[in-house]
């Protein structure tokens, strides 16, 4: 069996020696750009270049080493057609996840950013704290990672809510699906989340109507893509009052350019991409498990529905 892996972290060295110790059998091509490529029977690959396509034709399978698979999709046709294109279902992001947004929320409702600031001036002033009831907490996406996310924030008793495109029930969770619902879900969210896929239908999805809908004293995290957030939107309704900050880790444009407005929003906290990393030995046991299962031609989870985009 012949495995072709793309990187672009510069860590191949240590994904072959992982796919090695789990396939012995496997043999393992690293793609190179401009070099020629043998046929393979799977690919591993993140966020590859355009020049990779002809390598991906008769492959069984492809890997894709996140959850996210709108840098493989964005291909389309040009994307060898029946070939199934496997996400990464959770392989430790779950819990990254739950830490990164979890943090993002206390930060905001325990207001230690404005205890900071008071540390920094030498003031010791208790501040009027917030109720939980009014700090419902929504979650845009009720997949594998806001599944997560949704359950780790049950613990500290906030009201909850989610969307997704389908129905879902879940203990403790405010449940809204499909775009009919989502002003609802929106109308009765303080602290919204975004934990969807980009797609066709969540691209600049959150726009300056729909994060006007927030209610008062609303707060945002970002976690997914930044092109599901109109940026001055966001800008504008942070400066006028409307929203009073924001958690982002993606942006449209990453790195965040220099330049970017954003950067001088002290309401605006900002990570580089880094809420829930691609874990390699988790990831390449993930991968594995399945090439074994598909060699012995049972199914697996993970299938992305090139359709729905996700
Ligand atoms: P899943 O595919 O498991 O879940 C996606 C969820 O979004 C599902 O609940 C789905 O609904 C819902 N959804 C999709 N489209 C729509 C729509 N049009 N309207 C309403 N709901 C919709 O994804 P994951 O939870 O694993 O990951 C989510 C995203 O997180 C990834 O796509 C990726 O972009 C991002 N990510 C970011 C990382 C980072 O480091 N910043 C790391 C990992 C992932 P339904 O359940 O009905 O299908």
């Amino acid at each position: 069996m012949r495995i072709l892996l793309q990187r672009t972290d510069g860590k191949q060295a240590d994904w072959i020696a992982d796919f090695a110790a789990l396939l012995p059998e496997a043999d393992i091509t690293y793609w190179r750009e401009g070099e020629a490529t043998p046929a393979c029977d799977y690919a591993v690959v993140w966020q590859p270049p355009a020049s990779l396509l002809p390598a991906l034709a008769g492959v069984k399978a492809i890997f894709n080493t996140g959850a996210g698979v709108d840098a493989l999709l964005k291909f389309g046709e040009a994307l060898p057609a029946g070939v199934p294109l496997v996400r990464l279902d959770d392989a430790g992001m779950g819990v990254q996840m739950a830490e990164y947004v979890s943090h993002a929320v206390l930060r905001h409702s325990r207001r230690f950013d404005d205890y900071e600031a008071q540390a920094r001036a030498g003031i010791w002033q208790p501040l009027p704290t917030f109720e939980k009831t009014d700090f419902p907490v929504g979650v845009l996406g009720m997949g594998v990672l806001g599944t997560r996310v949704l359950q780790a924030l049950a613990q500290f008793e906030f009201p909850l809510r989610g969307w997704s495109r389908s129905e879902k029930q879940l203990d403790g969770v405010a449940c809204f699906a499909g775009d009919d619902q989502l002003e609802a879900f929106l109308r009765g969210t303080r602290v919204l989340v975004c934990m969807l896929p980009l797609t066709a239908d969540t691209h600049n999805l959150l726009d300056r109507a729909r994060l006007s809908m927030l209610l008062p004293g609303a707060y945002v995290i970002n976690v997914a893509r930044g092109a599901l957030l109109a940026e001055p939107d966001l800008l504008t309704l942070i400066r006028t009052g409307k929203i009073a900050g924001a958690t982002l880790d993606v942006f449209r444009n990453e790195p965040l350019p220099q330049q970017h407005p954003f950067w001088q929003e002290p309401r605006i906290s900002i990570t580089p991409h880094i809420s829930a990393a691609t874990l390699r030995r988790e990831s390449v046991a993930q991968i594995a498990g399945k090439i074994r299962r598909l060699e012995a031609g049972e199914s697996i989870a993970g299938i992305v529905n090139r359709l729905q985009g996700y």
